[in-house]
């Protein structure tokens, strides 16, 4: 080992420059990483592959300016030099310093880290009078030229560099190792990469025009670190992130302060940041600085609903009271995303330099500010939605700058609008890998999967004893749980069974397949379409419990008193099943209900288990019921679509017995998975608590529950589900549900965490009444599952072994942060989902015509009233929206003696429990849970998602309103009889695969989780709790 010195010159947080001299060790042995190593380097980890034509060097001005190139998971043999790995902390900061060392982790991108500075003839000192630039391109190079050497000359090494001076000094110094622009790069080795193209010109552009920005500040600037740092300390300062309003993006703003300390107790209820130059560069998200204005320049939220998305209006508004009102001094973080915009329709405003054009582009997010794009491209990018990277704000800005990075396709074309929902909720799906599928086991008509002996003899064999069987939505394939229940022990004992298919078996912790699954965290659900989590080979095949095949499971089987279903005894384990039936719900409940005519001897016997299944959910229930769980109600709508994706209707969803007694069984499974991982695993186990709601969160709740003649207890869960159950006005059924769906609104979410991080009083499931709870039995569908499987895998290794589990679990710290990691993921996909629905709503009307198209009248609810209009949930197609009383114009809603309803200049006064508008025509009065009929529209603005317009037509309820249910039920019904009869028609035959399922497109997927993992919208309880506020 050779020891030197290094100079370093640093900037210290005060902008100081520092010369710290290190001692710096160089050594012979320096892993390279590569497979071709000829000279035994310790190449532990990721490693180059052989078979690439050649390894690539990128320079320390390509790594800090075109990461996003490298990020390319099709571009191989990637060398990143510690060289520029150190610049990029240095110049970059923590954030993208972060995202190099990911990408150098990630084994699904090839490219390696190289210590060239710590190699003794790659480290090249640096020479007197030399810039800082010139010397680290000098060891870049260096490095380059070590590769080639150490490789022994098999290997052609590109660096690759923006500095023109170096490409003309090195590139013909040594043969073998090459030295070219990005640029050239790509065109040589990567022709058809047209997005890396397209990503280099939009960068180079953007580049180009920071150079000529203009000086005049448009914003002030931030403080320094040390500043906010020592404010923050003083209570002068407060920080969180930045939570743009969505209904009012121009101006409002508000801080989300995590866990405020005691001398700001008056800021509990948030901060607000008013207008775009107090909130000063500060993107939605960020976490920011604030510094408190003085009382009399506090202001309060408007408390009108706005009509238009993103429009205001300056005209008074009624405000809350004024709460505490501050200004931006400094970012501490930035958490910008990628963005999706819009680009506007030219109308030559832009202003124009050289060839390309300056375009302020429109996030499709209203939150975000417009984002100024350089490109050439204006022309062929009008009306199409973008993705783009902001790169920075300066004060002398009024807009942030950025680049393009994709272009989706036009505004309001299916695939383009889905591509906006996922990208803006960071879903990223590509197909998987071909890395990634040859970790799959295979099975093919020339080489069918079979079972492992090995498997055979370890796991207990269900396959003669158990009568298994699924019971799952219609045209399901990725079946994760199947149910079986016997008599045992001459009768006295009842023994049912969960049986999860047997993913961790299949997904090996630390595999590519893995490493994908948990950055999906889930599969996705939108509502034309699906993005799983696992590749097709094993969700809806060799983990798939599908009927009449050898399958593995985690089986929990409990034993009960036949008499008092008391548990006597519980096993869990590994097993092999072999599902006999797999039923969708409506098939299992004909089956219950007697309607089933064509019976064999199998098939009374299995109608034998579902009546005993059926028995033991309703005790099980019941049992909950008593420690309060709640029956919750969600909009819970399907579209109907037809083979070509039109939607031909949309339909509320039917709940049945069978639904729930499948539901029960897996709360059971689950809850006792949580016991048993939480018992062996004190501190280290994944489970799933949902946090007793904000008493003030049910103020809409207990305000219109109290208009319409009903208390609510919120207390406890128990006294909410009884006073739930007690809140039934016999002449409207909807009122029940409407409270149910506010009590829902009002929860919070049900979220993952390590048992370690939280006392055990936190670990309780509110809306489940259970003292511990987890998620076991999705794991084709759910990470954590798979997280949790292996827990209770290594639980039944220390059983069985009493030995200590062979591989070392996770700490808590780090299932902390796959918990969090999971709950954001989850957040994601729920709302995907709920845009995608809200999608296809506008779909369906958007075609029609509102004046004309009986469609499009339908009957509404009021649930909640507000200051210029009212709340209404349209139970036919399962939408919440807002109906304006009065208009921008100052006209209100006037009712005739017929009920119908025209706009005439007027005056509208509210109260807690209805509103009253005043003109000519005289007075009308909207009051809480009354049914009027409106009329639907699709409001598009090009630039944003479509939404639905709501207008009132008439006070009254809508006449055929009675006849569409009826219609629509039938409909519905005739449809189910015809799908049930092809099923039953061919295979009733056939012993094996009875009742397999039908692939028509089926959307009870989208609505499956609902229950449990939507408890609620985010969003909305935060509206809700602004409103009230
Ligand atoms: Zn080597």
């Amino acid at each position: 080992m050779i020891k030197t010195e290094k100079i370093l010159h640093l900037k210290s947080s005060r902008g100081r420059k520092v010369r710290v001299v290190r001692e710096h060790y160089l050594r012979e042995k320096v892993p390279c990483y590569s497979s071709l190593c000829q000279a035994d380097c310790e190449n532990g980890g990721k490693v180059l592959p052989g078979d690439v034509t050649h390894y690539v060097v990128p320079d320390v001005g390509v790594v800090l300016d075109y990461l996003e190139i490298l990020e390319f998971r099709e571009l191989q043999g990637i060398v990143f030099t510690q060289t520029t790995c150190q610049a990029v902390q240095h110049h970059k900061g923590r954030r993208q310093y972060n995202r190099l060392r990911n990408l150098i982790k990630d084994p699904r991108h090839d490219c390696v880290l190289f210590a060239n500075e710590f190699q003794e003839y790659s480290y090249r000192e640096r020479d007197k009078g030399e810039s800082r630039e010139r010397w680290h391109t000098r060891c870049v190079y260096t490095a380059a030229v070590w590769y080639h050497n150490h490789l022994a000359g098999m290997m052609d090494v590109v660096m690759i560099t923006e500095d023109q001076e170096a490409i003309t000094r090195y590139s013909s110094l040594n043969s073998g190792v090459y030295v070219i622009s990005i640029q050239d790069f790509l065109q040589n080795f990567w022709p058809d990469l047209q997005a890396a193209h397209d990503l280099y010109s939009s960068i180079s552009q953007a580049l180009q025009e920071k150079e000529s920005e203009s000086s005049q500040k448009e914003f002030s600037e931030h403080l320094p670190a040390e500043v906010l740092e020592a404010g923050i300390k003083s209570g002068r300062y407060v920080k969180g992130s930045l939570n743009v309003s969505k209904h009012r993006a121009q101006n409002e703003a508000s801080l989300m302060t995590d866990g405020l300390s005691d001398k700001n107790k008056d800021l509990s209820w948030g901060v607000m940041v008013f207008g775009v130059k107090n909130r000063n560069r500060a993107v939605h998200g960020d976490v920011v600085v604030v510094e408190l204005l003085p009382k009399s320049e506090w202001r309060g939220k408007v408390t009108a609903l706005s009509e238009g998305q993103g429009e205001e209006k300056s005209a008074e508004e009624n405000e809350s009271k004024p709460m505490p009102t501050g200004r931006v001094v400094g970012i501490l973080q930035r958490n910008w995303r990628d963005y999706v915009v819009t680009f506007p329709t030219r109308d030559g405003t832009q202003s124009q330099s050289r060839n390309s054009q300056r375009i302020l582009a429109v996030p499709w997010d209203h939150r975000i500010p417009k984002i100024r794009i350089s490109t050439q491209q204006a022309d062929a990018l009008q009306d199409h939605r973008v993705v783009v990277r902001i790169d920075s704000w300066e004060s002398t800005s009024l807009y942030p700058n950025g680049h393009t990075v994709q272009v989706l396709g036009r505004a309001g074309e299916l695939e383009s609008e889905i591509q906006t929902i996922l990208i803006e909720n960071c879903i990223h799906v590509p197909p998987f890998s071909d890395a990634q599928l040859r970790e799959m086991p295979v099975n093919s008509p020339e080489k069918p999967w079979r079972m492992d002996p090995a498997q055979v003899a370890e796991r207990r064999d269900l396959r003669g004893t158990h009568l298994v069987f699924s019971i799952d939505p219609q045209g399901c394939e990725d079946v994760d749980d199947t149910l079986s229940i016997r008599r045992i022990a001459g009768g006295k004992l009842l023994e049912l069974g969960v049986h999860i298919a047997d993913v961790t078996h299949f997904v090996t912790e630390g595999s590519l397949t893995d490493l994908e699954a948990r950055t999906r965290a889930t599969t996705y659900y939108l509502a034309d379409r699906r993005y799983d989590m696992l590749p097709a080979v094993l969700s809806a095949d060799l983990c798939s419990l599908l009927g009449g095949v050898d399958r593995y499971a985690m089986s929990v089987l409990w034993e009960l008193d036949a008499e008092t279903l008391a548990v006597t005894k519980v096993w869990y384990g590994r097993t092999i099943i072999c599902s006999s039936y797999q039923l969708h719900y409506e098939l299992a409940q004909a089956l219950l209900n007697g309607e089933e005519a064509e019976r064999d001897a199998k098939l009374a016997q299995l109608t034998k288990a579902l009546e005993m299944l059926t028995h033991v959910a309703r005790h099980l229930r019941a049992q909950r019921d008593k420690g309060g769980a709640l029956e919750l109600e969600g909009v819970e709508v399907r579209a109907q679509l037809d083979e070509e994706k039109n939607i031909t209707a949309l339909v509320p969803r039917q709940p049945l017995e069978v639904h729930e007694t499948v539901a029960e069984c897996m709360i059971y499974a689950n809850h006792w998975v949580a016991r048993k991982i939480q018992e062996t695993f004190p501190h280290q186990a994944l489970l799933r608590c949902h946090p007793q709601p904000r008493e003030d969160f049910f103020n809409q709740l207990l305000e219109s529950a109290s208009a319409g003649g009903f208390t609510i207890d919120t207390r406890t869960n128990k006294a909410l589900a009884d006073s739930l159950d007690r809140a039934v006005d016999p002449q409207d059924p909807l009122v029940n549900r409407l409270l149910r769906m506010m009590a829902t609104t009002a929860m919070s979410q049900a979220l993952y965490f390590s048992t370690g991080l939280l006392s055990q009083d936190k670990f309780y499931h509110y809306g489940l009444a259970l003292d511990r709870y987890t998620h076991f039995t999705s794991p084709i569908r759910r990470y954590a599952d798979i997280v949790v499987h292996r827990l209770l895998s290594a639980a039944i290794a220390m059983d069985t072994t009493r030995a200590e589990p062979g591989k070392p679990l996770a700490g808590h710290k780090e299932l902390d942060e796959t918990a969090q990691h999971i709950n954001n993921k989850n957040r994601a996909a729920q709302r995907a989902q709920k845009l995608s629905t809200e999608l296809f709503q506008c779909l369906f009307f958007k075609e029609r015509d509102p004046q004309t198209d009986p469609h499009c009248v339908a009957n509404a609810v009021i649930y909640a009233i507000r200051d210029n209009g009212v709340l209404v949930f349209v139970p036919e197609y399962g939408v919440k929206a807002p109906v304006y009383l009065k208009n921008r114009e100052g006209q209100v809603v006037s009712a005739g003696k017929d009920g119908g309803c025209d706009w005439q200049s007027g005056s509208v006064r509210r109260s807690s429990d209805h509103i009253s508008t005043t003109s000519i025509g005289g007075t009308s009065t909207f009051r809480l849970f009354d049914h009027i009929t409106v009329r639907i529209s699709v409001r598009s603005t090009n630039f944003h998602a479509d939404g639905l317009n709501l207008e009132v037509i008439s006070n009254k309820p809508h006449r055929s309103q009675q006849l569409v249910q009826e219609v629509v039920r039938l409909a519905e019904e005739a449809s189910q009889q015809a799908q049930e009869k092809e099923a039953r028609r061919p295979k009733l035959s056939k012993e094996e695969r009875e009742y397999r399922q039908s692939k028509t497109p089926n959307l009870y997927s989208l609505l499956e989780e609902v229950r449990e993992l939507a408890l609620t919208d985010l969003e909305t309880a935060a509206q809700v709790c602004a409103t009230t506020a």
